[in-house]
């Protein structure tokens, strides 16, 4: 067992303090990984404050993790210490299911075990996020980073990265194809980026023009901000692909109305509240309202070599962890530019 530092939550909604725990020894397929970074991502604030329901305290949070091998238990075949390596939102799953032998972990037929906030897979023990020095994880859920890109802005392709990569691959999106990105957040801007790198035409929408001129040095081609009614009545029909990271409720019919046959509005974001969409909009121009979560293992390696060839990272702001608390507020506050990364080695 080693000892690890980090910072938890300790009861719902409550300021995040440091916390010291244990993590389990190595089992024979298992990597120890000294974290040097981890992202904030909007899921931690969900979870630390309850609004998606029940959630399991004391909590480490953290599901954007990037570090270095520490030492491999003694069937480890994939990594060696020293290796640049990164673990995301899910460390475990059933390994036999459908799903998880097509490498779509992330839609585990018994649940994907997640990063922190669960119960391992044993059923006894707690499992704790990245927000911490130090995590040990069974190797078929870690994956290799190249070590080519800048290793402050890595630990957000973790989960923000592979969130939007993945629908952006799985509705084939490439030159010739219009794609929408509601929300300049940390999913956001890596939504930009990749649409961009993959060819397509990409149109930002934001609730201010605050952020206009990063999102056009990101690659969009157009900004939008607070779509007016006139905006949706000129552009009816004419994406083909729609991804909302927004955090908060935004009017889907509207945005619906934009796509044109056969498109696609992707809901990513995952506010607590039901949405209400009107059937008529799906039905007129067989549009089509879908969900996607994350990514699974093979893909997210197949993003951080995509990022390896293009140099694509996040925009991170790197901060102490005695600053979590307000990178936290500011995150709530769409105050950050675009993903604060703790530089977990100040633990
Ligand atoms: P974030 O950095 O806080 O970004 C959310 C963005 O939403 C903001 O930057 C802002 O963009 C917009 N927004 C925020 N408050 C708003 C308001 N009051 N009105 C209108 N727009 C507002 O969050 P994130 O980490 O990117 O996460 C976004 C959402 O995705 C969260 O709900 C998170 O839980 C979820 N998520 C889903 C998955 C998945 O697998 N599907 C994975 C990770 C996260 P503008 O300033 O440009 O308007
Ligand atoms: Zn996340
Ligand atoms: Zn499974």
């Amino acid at each position: 067992m080693a000892k690890a530092r980090g910072y938890a939550v300790l009861t719902p909604k409550a300021e995040l303090v440091p916390f010291e725990f244990d993590r389990r020894a190595l089992r024979p397929g298992d990597v120890e990984i000294s974290i040097t970074h981890a992202g904030i991502c909007h899921s931690d604030i969900h979870q630390g404050r309850e609004e998606w329901g029940q959630a399991l305290f004391p909590m480490v949070p953290g599901h954007e993790i990037v570090g270095r091998v520490a030492s491999v238990g003694a069937s480890v075949s994939k990594f060696s210490p020293g290796q640049l390596v990164g673990v995301g939102v899910f460390i475990d799953s059933c390994r036999k299911c459908e799903n998880c032998l097509a490498g779509l972990q992330q839609y585990c037929s018994e649940g994907m075990t997640g990063t922190y906030n669960t119960m391992e897979r044993d059923g006894k023990s707690v499992a704790y996020g990245g927000y911490s020095n130090l995590i040990v994880v069974d190797e078929n859920y870690v994956v290799n980073v190249p070590e080519s890109l800048d290793i402050q802005g890595v630990a957000p392709l973790m989960c923000a990265g592979i969130t939007l990569y993945s629908p952006l691959r799985h509705w084939e999106t490439g030159p010739g194809k219009r794609v929408g990105i509601i929300g300049l957040g940390g999913l956001g801007h890596m939504g930009v980026k990749f649409a961009h790198a993959m060819g397509a035409h990409v149109t930002v929408f934001s609730h201010s023009d605050r952020k206009k001129p990063d999102a056009l040095a990101m690659g969009a081609d157009e900004f939008v901000a607070n779509p007016s009614e006139e905006y949706f009545k000129k552009n009816g029909n004419s994406f083909d692909l729609i991804l909302n990271t927004v955090s908060v409720d935004v009017n889907l019919e509207l945005y619906l109305s934009l796509l044109r046959l056969n498109g696609t509005l992707v809901l990513i974001g995952l506010p607590g509240k039901p949405y209400q969409v009107p059937a008529g909009v799906l039905l007129n121009k067989r549009r089509r309202l879908a969900g996607s979560m994350i990514g699974g293992i093979p893909e997210l390696q197949e993003m951080l070599n995509f990022c390896g060839e293009k140099q694509i990272t996040s925009d991170v702001e790197v901060i102490e962890p005695s600053y979590i608390n307000n990178a936290w507020e500011r995150t709530v506050a769409s105050d950050v530019k675009y993903r604060f990364v703790i530089d977990t080695t100040k633990f």
